[in-house]
């Protein structure tokens, strides 16, 4: 099979996802025997030419300009991937949707001069355009992204099982926070990560996004006892997923 034309861009983002991909060190040899990385805009000054095989994004469109970047992207990748939950789910940027004060005021309090800064309700890049796949978590978990490619050498998409956290979690015989009463995403956030925070006794804050088939009321009545719901919820938009974890389905 012929390496698949790719291209590597970001939107608004801490481009964290990239570094992922770079973190994967000699794995990278292994994509570059499947990927042909014409455009890695963290990596590369190589500009690209469209269109390409595979077009992964990163980021939240934020600016007019991402805007542009996401729908050029669109036309000229016959498969777009939405690379971490920036692209995915709206990100950490979200948490300007969810403030009580607005999105005004908070821009008020960031900037000094406002004018010509952009300042949209922030949404996931499925909104704007056709996305095919998606490689979720803040960062990505670089080892799905080898998964990822790996499965795109053989002319398959990846598909994220859906099962929670709470699965790989009692793989590793963790002890529960749950039931020590802490607000652990666990039970309906999407596994993949290794269950990494519960595993370090730090609760999962839902950051790859929620599980199909998950109960938010159950878990939320489970907590009410110990904490309050909206406290509860608030971690919930740390990575901007409140929205996701409280639709009726994804
Ligand atoms: S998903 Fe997280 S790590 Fe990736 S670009 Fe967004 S903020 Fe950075
Ligand atoms: S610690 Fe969290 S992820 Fe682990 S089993 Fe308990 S609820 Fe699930
Ligand atoms: S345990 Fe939860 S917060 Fe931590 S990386 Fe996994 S999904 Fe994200």
């Amino acid at each position: 099979m012929p390496k698949l034309k790719t291209a590597i861009i970001s939107l608004t983002c801490c481009e964290g996802c990239q570094f992922a991909i770079l973190d994967l060190g000699e794995k990278l040899l292994e994509v570059a025997e499947i990927l042909n990385l014409e455009k890695f805009e963290l990596a590369s000054s190589k500009k690209g030419l469209g269109p390409y095989d595979i077009i992964f994004v990163e980021g939240t469109p934020i600016t007019k300009e991402n805007v542009v970047t996401l729908i050029k992207a669109r036309r000229e990748a016959k498969i777009l991937v939405a690379l971490g939950t920036c692209a995915d789910l709206g990100g950490v940027a979200e948490i300007k949707n969810y403030s009580r004060a607005g999105r005004g005021k908070m821009l008020e309090y960031v900037y000094k001069n406002i004018e010509g800064i952009d300042n949209p309700k922030i949404k996931p890049i499925s909104v704007y355009v056709k996305v095919d796949a998606k490689i979720p978590g803040c960062p990505i978990e670089k080892k799905e992204f080898l998964k990822f490619v790996r499965e795109l050498g053989a002319g398959k998409i990846y598909k994220i099982p859906d099962i929670p956290v709470c699965y790989e979690c009692q793989l590793k015989e963790n002890s529960c926070l749950l039931q020590e009463g802490k607000p652990c995403f666990g039970p309906v956030t999407l596994a993949g990560c290794g269950a990494i925070c519960p595993s370090n006794n730090f609760i999962c804050e839902a950051c790859r996004g929620p599980i199909r088939d998950r109960n938010l009321t159950s878990l939320k009545k489970i907590l009410g006892k110990k904490m309050a719901v909206r406290e509860l919820m608030k971690i919930a938009e740390i990575h901007g997923v409140k929205d996701d974890l409280e639709k009726n389905n994804l």
